[in-house]
């Protein structure tokens, strides 16, 4: 498990930054983000340091995005009977600000598209 000492999502993943958490296993570490756009607004991050969706999807049978989704879905569902969604901000016109991977997982409310 590879984690880079100078980002703020690794920080979370080793417990030196205390989050809100809802989720932890081998794989994910699901926390409230600090700056909710929802009434459940929680952020779902791979235990390893990868800046990119495209760093988890480069060889067949890599089925590391897919826990991150799996996790996602699962927290969805507890946060969002009647629904919820899922964004993932890649790079600079996606709107990343934090270069560790990360899915959010937006619930209780009904949401708008398209999105601004
Ligand atoms: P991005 O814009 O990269 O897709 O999302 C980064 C998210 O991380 C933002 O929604 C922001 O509010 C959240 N965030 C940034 N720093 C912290 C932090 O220290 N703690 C928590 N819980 N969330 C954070
Ligand atoms: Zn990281």
């Amino acid at each position: 498990m590879a984690l880079d000492p100078n980002c703020l999502f690794c920080k979370i993943v080793s417990r030196e930054i205390p989050a809100d958490e809802v989720l932890r296993d081998d794989h994910v570490v699901a926390f409230h983000d600090r700056n909710p756009q929802a009434p459940t607004h929680v952020l779902v991050v791979p235990t390893e340091h990868a800046a990119h969706l495209s760093d988890f999807t480069r060889s067949a049978g890599d089925d590391r995005a897919a826990r991150l989704l799996a996790a996602a879905s699962e927290l969805g569902r507890r946060f969002g009977p009647d629904g919820y969604r899922v964004v993932i901000n890649e790079g600079n016109d996606g709107g990343q600000t934090v270069h560790h991977l990360h899915a959010h997982v937006l619930a209780g409310r009904r949401m708008n598209w398209p999105p601004g």
